[in-house]
């Protein structure tokens, strides 16, 4: 999920690597490290940290040294905490063998519990080194072979950079995570990302799904998914660096919004078998012998990570059949809460340094209660701390405004409940397989949403000149329409109001006027009427009025309808968000304000 760099040609591969690592920093990293053939071994340097820490150790023991191969690698840790022995690139048992690794290996464990049978041992607690040692186990004397019967054994996401010893050549590879190849007069390069090689080439080839490259004699060679030789176009590219980092998307925020089919997938199916079965590791204890005591559950989090625990109080009230208690993190770690052995506490953090929900937690576990983390960073402090933890693997989120994290920390919510709630037999097994069946197909929709996103770029025009909007929703479309206000005001700086539709009359329908603008998020069936009259109530002062909808009623009452993909009404706050954080996207785009960092407002809020 984070960087790779390699290099093969004439120039020092040390100085190539360290130079496109440090271009990947931008990307957020927890370690980073390189290995290079040093007369047919293959060293290793690698340490937790920054880059700079990786440049000191180097120049104390590799102070001008001179290898014409290598690669390189900064860490973003999904296994296993950010530590020196963790980081890349990870030997094979008896040094044969070198990977850096980006992604997630899902069959890593029973791989592992195989190598170990086999006398394989492992230094660290990464996916990553497991294949390091299968490489080693295969190994047949051609490099290329190994590595092809590599590819067939592993399951899961990966971009690999590959070094053997006594070889001379680099083989690299990939399936869902990234890798793009570079040449130049002097040698070849790969990169997770082309800024990583823009200072030395703008002559780049994107490897496909599946291809693997062989660099080999001062040339090279591409295999496809079938391992059958392919030609693969050389582009040059005329980009800036600027676009680079980004994936060719103009911000950060679009990028991550395109993101999130493939964040879903990661986060879902690495923890679902063939037979819908969730596996849920880490979670061990909780479940097996902690969860019949519990007669408390809260959920307690801030700003976006809050607004996924109101989506998911509904689904876990019904896996726990007791009532769930939402909190903001600010307010619950000051206030007298019935904390005792018998509480879980869930607490959501993307960053897993929100300060407020670190002292919540901490609170939580002075008073006895079992803490359950949701986060997306390993070995973070909420991570460390937490009697349990769930990564939601959404790969790191740079903008400021949170999108893909959302999302999984929605399916991670749902895939924790469906447990529970199977466990504790509150869940039937034809409810938990409609979800799961349901879920699974949630990336293809979104995925089909960002194909046309016209409708929202019109929108946002709308919008450009408005001081003030509103999103009205009922039930589980009134979680969504907090987090979409949230989305647009942080970044499009209009001034966004949510509410329960239902509470229009109690006072908010006195803000409206001629030309105001309402989002309607209406996805929830039996509660579809009761917004029709909302609609009409609004219309009737004067509001314009867009619905967000999964119902193409022909009676329609607003102005503009939004269509979105149909799944279960549970299930629909994942789909019907990604239309308001386009929305916000491009209204915020419309105001000409800086998107990925929107004024007074910080990535992690590690202060209270
Ligand atoms: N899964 C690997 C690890 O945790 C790779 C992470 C990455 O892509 O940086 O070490």
């Amino acid at each position: 999920m984070c960087g790779i760099v390699g290099y093969i040609g004439n120039d020092n591969a040390i100085d190539i690597v360290i130079n496109g690592l440090e271009n990947l920093e931008y990307r957020g990293y927890d370690s980073s490290g390189i290995a290079f053939l040093d007369e047919g071994n293959i060293d290793v340097v690698k340490c937790v940290g920054r880059i700079n820490n990786l440049k000191e150790k180097l120049s104390k023991e590799y102070k001008n040294f001179f290898s014409n191969i290598g690669i390189g690698h900064t860490r973003w840790a999904t296994h296993g905490v950010p530590s020196d022995v963790n980081s890349h690139p990870h030997l094979s048992m008896n040094g044969k063998f070198a990977v850096v690794h980006n992604g997630i290996i899902e069959n890593y464990l029973k791989l592992k519990e195989e190598l170990e049978k086999l006398g394989f041992t492992f230094k660290s607690e990464t996916d990553t080194e497991v294949v390091s040692n299968l490489l080693e186990k295969l190994d047949d004397g051609d490099f290329l072979n190994t590595v092809f019967k590599m590819k067939k054994t592993v399951e899961g996401s990966f971009a690999f950079g590959i070094l053997k010893k006594d070889t001379n050549e680099l083989i690299a590879t990939r399936k869902e995570s990234p890798l793009v190849v570079g040449i130049s007069d002097s040698g070849f390069y790969v990169a997770s990302d082309i800024i990583a090689i823009l200072k030395y080439t703008r002559d780049i080839i994107y490897l496909e799904n599946g291809d693997l490259i062989h660099f080999k004699d001062n040339s090279y060679t591409i295999y496809d998914k079938n391992d059958k030789i392919v030609n693969r176009e050389l582009k040059h590219i005329n980009w800036s660096v600027e676009t680079a980092t980004k994936d060719g998307f103009d911000h950060f925020m679009l990028k991550e919004i395109f993101e999130q089919p493939k964040a879903i997938k990661e986060t879902l199916l690495r923890r679902l078998d063939e037979d819908n079965n969730l596996n849920l590791d880490g979670l061990e204890d909780l479940l097996d012998s902690d969860l019949k005591r519990f007669n408390k559950c809260y959920v307690v989090a801030c700003g976006t990570a809050f607004h996924a625990g109101l989506v998911g109080k509904n689904i876990l009230e019904k896996a726990f059949n007791f009532p769930v208690i939402l909190d903001i993190a600010s307010e619950f770690r000051y206030a007298d809460n019935f904390l005792d052995e018998n509480t879980l506490l869930i607490i959501i953090s993307q960053s897993g340094e929100t300060a407020d929900t670190l002292a919540a937690l901490r609170e939580a576990k002075r008073k006895g209660a079992k803490v359950l983390s949701i986060t997306n960073v390993v070995g973070s402090s909420i991570a460390r701390e937490s009697d349990n933890v769930f990564y939601t693997f959404a790969g790191p989120e740079i903008a400021v405004a949170s999108t893909k994290a959302y999302t999984t920390q929605l399916v991670s919510i749902y895939m924790i409940a469906l447990k529970i709630g199977r466990i504790l037999n509150n869940i039937s097994k034809s409810e938990y397989d409609e979800i799961i069946e349901n879920l699974k197909l949630i990336p293809d929709k979104i995925q089909l949403m960002l194909k046309d996103t016209q409708i929202y770029k019109s929108i946002a025009k709308k919008l450009k000149d408005k001081s003030n909007c509103f999103y009205l929703g009922r039930g589980l479309d009134y979680y969504t329409a907090m987090e979409s206000a949230l989305k647009l005001k942080e970044i499009s700086y209009v001034y966004t109001e949510s509410f329960a539709a239902g509470e229009l009359k109690h006072g908010p329908i006195a803000l409206i006027e001629d030309g105001t603008i309402v989002f309607v998020i209406a996805t929830q069936r039996k509660l579809y009427e009761k917004v029709i009259s909302n609609i009409k109530e609004v219309k009737a002062r004067g509001a314009k009025v867009f619905e967000i909808t999964q119902f193409d009623d022909s009676n329609c009452v607003c102005d503009v309808k939004i269509l979105i993909p149909k799944t279960i009404e549970i299930l629909m706050p994942i789909i019907s968000v990604i239309a308001s954080q386009l929305i916000a996207y491009y209204a915020s785009l419309a105001k000409g304000n800086d998107v990925d960092k929107p004024r007074n407002l910080a990535k992690s809020v590690t202060v209270e």
